[in-house]
């Protein structure tokens, strides 16, 4: 089975209640990226990559659709193999693995759809049919972010995040506090994001604040030097989230003991393929970690919980969505849709999600 044509679309995912406020960034509509396969069978699968704006990571839309455009005319005639098909992408285009991924998710649905298994199945198999999610908080006051802690931890989210940063860090302290104290004993774990906005003597001084507080500090700072910096001085787990760009710095990260965990993001780390094996190497060295992505719709959040339903589950943070945040579903059907703070893995071959193609308008380009 090969590769007979490629499709790329457009669609706008309106934040629910907006804006989604980051240390960085604030965002109100994000434009998905979608990329439709066909195989010379006549089957189809579908991938998609959606950075969270354009400062989140060395990662925009409008650079996803020219990658992709870069990318496509050597895929056509292709065999519908994952491995084979990243080693022709990267013979196209050095890096930009957030636009491969789109391609990378497509073929792992496509050959599911072939072979008539899920793609959790291609990935190495389910363990679970349901796994657990957890709920991020955008930047905000310290009452209010509490008040959202208390209502997640009723709804049965297992897990919370809570982003900081961009402000007096003060307030992000009197936020930790407020939070713990709606949470405490609950048994639900908290991580604290600064997505890279933190200087290292806000991070040193929010680790010696809190001592007696069990979070995990993610990607306080901007740069590994940084993390490095801190790492001997914190009483806190580090996680690296923005700075795990590629599976050499992973491996790097953690052979080096620099970090406890990974939030981990499919399209930044370049589709399923390569999430697979950094779920091998996690699971080698006993190191937990997340399998989200940055937003996206039902495509995205399907492949983020069929990897992470393969994975060990003592080592399995969870799979954060934009669900949640995102204004209405492109998927025919259910979609993908946390419920308790959980989420149920889509059932039927390939990704089990159906994109309601009418609602894309034609694609942007066709190869
Ligand atoms: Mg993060």
């Amino acid at each position: 089975m090969k590769i007979a044509s490629v499709e790329i679309f457009r669609h706008d995912l309106p934040v629910k209640n907006g804006p989604y406020k980051m240390a960085n960034a604030e965002v109100w509509s994000l434009q998905t990226t979608l990329v439709k396969l066909t195989s010379d069978m006549g089957r189809t699968g579908w991938g998609e990559t959606c950075p969270v704006g354009p400062t989140y990571a060395e990662a925009h839309a409008a650079g996803a659709q020219a990658a992709l455009q870069q990318i496509a005319p050597a895929l056509i005639g292709k065999p519908v193999q994952p491995l084979t098909v990243n080693r022709v992408m990267h013979g196209q285009l050095n890096g930009h693995n957030y636009a491969k991924a789109a391609v990378d998710i497509a073929v792992h649905d496509l050959l599911g759809r072939h072979l008539d298994v899920s793609v959790a199945d291609l990935l190495g198999g389910a363990t679970t049919d349901v796994v657990p999610s957890y709920y991020a908080t955008g930047v905000g006051a310290p009452d209010e972010i509490a008040r959202i802690a208390s209502e997640k931890r009723k709804e049965g989210y297992p897990r919370l995040q809570i982003k900081v940063g961009g402000r007096p860090v003060d307030i992000d302290i009197e936020t930790i506090r407020k939070v713990w104290e709606k949470i405490s004993g609950s048994g639900m774990r908290l991580a604290v994001d600064g997505n890279r906005g933190w200087t290292t003597r806000d991070a040193l001084r929010v680790s010696r604040e809190c001592p007696e507080i069990p979070f995990i500090l993610e990607q306080p700072c901007n740069r590994i030097e940084d993390l490095q910096k801190i790492r001997p001085q914190v009483h806190h787990g580090i996680y690296m989230d923005e700075n795990g760009t590629d599976l050499a710095t992973v491996i790097r990260a953690a052979g080096t003991g620099l970090v406890d965990g990974f939030g981990m993001k499919i399209t930044r780390v370049g589709g399923l393929q390569q999430m697979a094996a950094f779920r091998d190497m996690c699971e080698a060295v006993n190191l937990p970690h997340t399998c989200d992505d940055a937003w996206g719709g039902d495509v995205i959040a399907a492949a983020c919980t069929h990897i992470a339903a393969t994975v060990k589950p003592a080592l399995l943070e969870g799979v954060w969505l934009a669900e949640p945040m995102i204004e209405g579903s492109y998927s025919l059907g259910d979609g993908v849709r946390i419920v308790d703070g959980h989420i149920r893995l889509p059932q039927g071959p390939g990704l089990g999600v159906e994109p309601d193609e009418t609602l894309f308008g034609k694609p942007f380009a066709a190869f």
